[in-house]
């Protein structure tokens, strides 16, 4: 059996076993290969991953808090990993660990069909480790990238070191104009919900991303990659102005799918992936 883990703290939560393991099922490799969820806390992360190897194990994806340990404990870093410092897949080999961050590319690879990242004036709303993801995907394929952050000296940073543009926020109650814009990119943490806490007040999670309901309207693409048991606000308010949403959900789907292409060397059965983790909350 070729033994596959999602590896973070907390990871109890992640849909991620539920979708590989229902696209080796669907691939009739279900007997070759495996998938589950491992808690390791930071400390442990290093002597965890090795203790994986020992045990066989192919390969893992990395998730919170870990992605930037990953990418300092490889052997090997693709060029994303590289440039973004952070890994979300590891492989292990006879030539050592190899570091891919299929991030990036799965929100190329989420982007509605027709949709040409090339030219595309793009906010992305973060300067964190997605943020870094998705500007260098962004600016890769082209796109015109304006980065806007709560901490603003960390947008100016990132939009340095890519080539993009950094924008202030908004004062407290404006919102973006985002009428120049083709895409809107959520990556800051903004609407990801914490266990056990009362929802945030309604126009909450809005209002701290400085963003106004009706500037959510096509023909702007709107992709959150938050995502949690229920829709987002940024997600909700999206699909009833008319924006096209993208939610955190598909860019997971597309991110597992270039993981398992890398590991497996299959085609994954892409919407076997998609239903497995929109039934698994
Ligand atoms: P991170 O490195 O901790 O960065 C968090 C970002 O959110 C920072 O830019 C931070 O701004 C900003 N932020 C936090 N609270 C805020 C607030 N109240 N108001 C405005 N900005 C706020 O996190 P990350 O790893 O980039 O992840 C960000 C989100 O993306 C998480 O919810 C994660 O689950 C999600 N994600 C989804 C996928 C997917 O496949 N769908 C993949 C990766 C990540 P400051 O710099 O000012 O602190």
């Amino acid at each position: 059996m070729r033994r596959l883990a999602v590896v973070g703290h907390p990871v109890a939560h992640s849909r991620s076993p539920a979708m590989h393991n229902a696209a080796f099922a669907a691939l009739g490799l279900a007997g070759e290969w495996s998938y589950e969820a491992i808690d390791l806390a930071p400390e442990r992360f290093a002597a965890g991953i090795a203790g994986l190897r020992e045990r066989g194990f192919a390969g893992v994806n990395v998730t919170v808090p870990h992605k930037r340990a990953a990418c300092e404990l490889a052997d090997a870093r693709s060029d994303a990993v590289a440039a973004i410092g952070a890994a979300n897949t590891l492989s292990f080999t006879a030539a050592g660990i190899r570091a891919d961050n299929t991030d990036a590319g799965g929100l190329l690879a989420a982007l509605p069909a027709g949709f040409d990242p090339r030219g595309a004036a793009s906010l992305v709303l973060g300067a964190g480790g997605s943020a870094r993801a998705a500007a260098w995907a962004l600016a890769g394929a082209g796109a015109e990238v304006t980065i806007a952050n709560r901490t603003a000296s960390r947008a100016a940073a990132l939009a340095a070191e890519l080539g993009a543009t950094a924008v202030p926020l908004p004062a407290p109650g404006a919102g973006f104009d985002l009428g120049g814009f083709d895409l809107l990119v959520n990556a800051t943490s903004v609407g990801l919900a914490t266990p056990g806490a009362p929802p945030p007040a309604p126009g909450a999670d809005l209002k701290a991303l400085r963003l106004e309901a009706d500037q959510l309207v096509s023909p702007l693409v709107v992709v959150d990659l938050v995502y949690g048991s229920e829709p987002t606000e940024l997600a909700a308010t999206s699909i009833s102005g008319g924006a096209t949403l993208i939610d955190g959900l598909e860019v997971l789907v597309r991110q597992g799918a270039d993981s398992f292409r890398i590991w497996v060397g299959r085609e994954p059965p892409i919407e076997v992936m998609r239903s497995a983790i929109r039934d698994s909350r």
